[in-house]
């Protein structure tokens, strides 16, 4: 299955995660370390989404070639520096189209989202859900997977203002519901906090007084990652981190 990230601190060039660090997302493309049953290799596309200095609407590369292919990305990601991103590599279900439009991050103003796992039953046990949601939403999905319509479902929440850890513990629970199995690690953006969930697949989180990194594999050695245990919404700020398990979230 997919592996993603996000980062929010200090401005870092995007080199780092996506490529510099001893696991980064390029090494776990093809020697990811724990997918859980989950696939194999995540060769199916990649993407990065990330705030430049100053901006409140985020930036976005995707693609749909595995990330180690891509020649042109070494030295643009050297020479992005970004202090707020969120990137992600993708091992498409089968079933659902290996395309650009498919790979995350999907985004909404300043809303950078990402989905690590499977809607089981799809698309005929997300249909109730989804038919609650506006036709034009349903008509503009980026592609037709899993993941793109489980953004359209927090996106909704979020564009009627609800707080984020909000729009994701709904959105997971009337999934739930509606598709029992299924694995939802969901991460969520706006480029001042970061809200994560664990749902059947593994998540790690290593964070400074001054910096917050989330990453489904520890992207170095550092003893100070942890483990996000499954069953739990993370809400992360530079300095703040809170975890609750799902059911009280
Ligand atoms: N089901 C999603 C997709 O196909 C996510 C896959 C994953 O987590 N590997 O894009």
């Amino acid at each position: 299955m997919c592996r993603h990230l996000a980062y929010l601190g200090s401005p870092v060039p995007l080199e780092r995660f996506l490529l510099g660090l001893p696991h980064a997302l390029a090494v776990q493309a093809w020697a990811p370390r724990d997918m859980r049953g989950g696939g194999t290799v995540n060769a199916d596309g990649f993407g990065a989404g990330w705030f430049p200095p100053g901006a409140t609407v985020p930036v976005r590369y995707r693609s749909a070639m595995p990330i180690w292919s891509d020649a042109a990305l070494p030295a643009l990601a050297a020479a992005t520096t970004s202090g707020a991103l969120l990137a992600a590599i993708r091992s498409a279900t089968v079933g659902m189209p290996v395309v650009e439009t498919a790979a995350a991050p999907f985004t909404d103003g300043h809303w950078l989202f990402s989905h690590n796992g499977v809607v089981k039953g799809w698309p005929g046990s997300l249909a109730g859900l989804a038919g609650e949601l506006p036709i034009e939403d349903l008509l503009t999905l980026d592609a037709p997977t899993d993941s793109a319509a489980l953004f359209a479902l927090v996106r909704a929440r979020l564009r009627a203002g609800w707080p984020a850890a909000k729009a994701v513990t709904t959105v997971l629970a009337e999934v739930t519901a509606a598709a029992p199995g299924s694995r939802l690690n969901l991460l969520l953006t706006d480029g001042t906090q970061i809200v994560a969930s664990t749902l059947g697949h593994s998540l790690h989180v290593l964070a400074g007084p001054d910096a917050v990194l989330v990453a489904s594999e520890p992207l170095d050695d550092d003893p100070a990652w942890q483990p996000v245990p499954d069953g739990h919404l993370l809400v992360a700020t530079p300095g703040a981190l809170d975890l609750t398990p799902l059911g009280a979230a």
